[in-house]
């Protein structure tokens, strides 16, 4: 009997060892496909950038749009960021990927600003990957100085959880970006753990409460200490708040209320096209 229980335990665990296997052998095949997929993508010209207002609470205007890249593949239509960005990060694709971003927003900041309109700066995503790698500045200046970008008009967004991954290296590499000139932006701030000693040494601007807790505000009790919480933390820094993810008029009125500098959210704007995009 015991012999029996212990010949079915193992068959089954051998059983159930060859099907993990063959998933395990499908998800690599599928992670190899979409790798060459994204270096067939930046060298063909399949990536686009999208802008989505961000919008100033204090005057009412956009001040500067937040550049967020999508995949225009030509079976599978647009992808968004969430379905590459991953597997990019961990095959090391990230690095081209940022670069070829921040490169492009960069020419079309240059271009709205020509054209004259009133955008303060263009915001750009950072991978941890990137930015644990500390080589990040010297490609920001060598990308401001082949554009001819102002550094003030270049906001990088680095998330939370890279910034506390590695802290000291991370408050080296902020503070030869700030002394570029260029703004800089804790993104998805609240998911990360931040300490809080760490974060007032930290040179940054801004601090970008994540989309979970503005969800939701105004009835979530919990959502509602939290977003009132980070706004006080930040101004007590002497830091700026935005608030991501704003859906509807009540949450927009809400961090009027509480104090909030700065939201995004589709209530406001979609991220589009910059054809698309309506500037002043
Ligand atoms: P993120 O930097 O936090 O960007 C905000 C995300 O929230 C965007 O998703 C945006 O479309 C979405 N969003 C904006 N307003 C609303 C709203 O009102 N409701 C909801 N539900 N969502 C809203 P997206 O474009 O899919 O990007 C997802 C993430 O991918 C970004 O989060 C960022 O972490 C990453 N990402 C995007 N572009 C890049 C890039 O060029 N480089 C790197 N490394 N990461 C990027
Ligand atoms: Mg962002
Ligand atoms: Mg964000
Ligand atoms: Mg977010």
């Amino acid at each position: 009997n015991v012999d029996s229980a212990l010949f079915k335990a193992k068959s089954s665990g051998r059983g159930g060892f060859a099907f993990y296997d063959q998933e395990q052998t499908e998800y690599a095949r599928q992670r190899v496909e979409l790798i060459a997929g994204m270096r067939h993508a930046i060298e063909n010209g399949e990536l686009r950038v999208h802008y989505q207002p961000l919008h100033c609470l204090v005057g009412s205007r956009m001040i500067g749009v937040e550049a967020l890249v999508r995949w225009q593949h030509p079976q599978r239509g647009l992808v968004p960021p969430g379905e590459f960005i991953p597997v990019a990060e961990d095959s090391g694709m990230i690095s081209a990927i940022d670069a070829w971003v921040l490169e492009h927003a960069c020419r079309q900041m240059v271009t709205w600003r020509a054209a004259g309109h009133s955008l303060e700066f263009v915001a750009v995503n950072v991978s941890s990957r990137l930015f644990s790698r500390g080589e990040l500045d010297q490609r920001v200046s060598q990308v401001l100085q082949a554009t001819g970008l102002p550094a003030a008009c270049l906001e990088l967004e680095v998330t939370e959880s890279a910034v506390m991954d590695d802290p000291d290296q991370a408050q080296a590499l902020l503070e030869r970006l700030r002394a570029l000139g260029v703004r800089l932006a804790i993104d998805d701030f609240g998911t990360g753990y931040s300490s809080l000693a760490r974060l007032k040494r930290l040179p940054v601007h801004k601090l970008k409460l994540d989309q979970s807790f503005v969800a939701g505000l105004p009835h979530d009790k919990d959502d509602l200490a939290i977003t009132r919480a980070v706004i006080a933390l930040a101004h007590s820094m002497d830091l700026k708040v935005l608030a991501e993810g704003v859906e509807r008029a009540e949450q927009l009125e809400h961090l009027r209320r509480l104090g909030c500098d700065y939201v995004q959210g589709y209530f406001i704007g979609r991220p589009v096209s910059h054809e698309e995009l309506k500037l002043s």
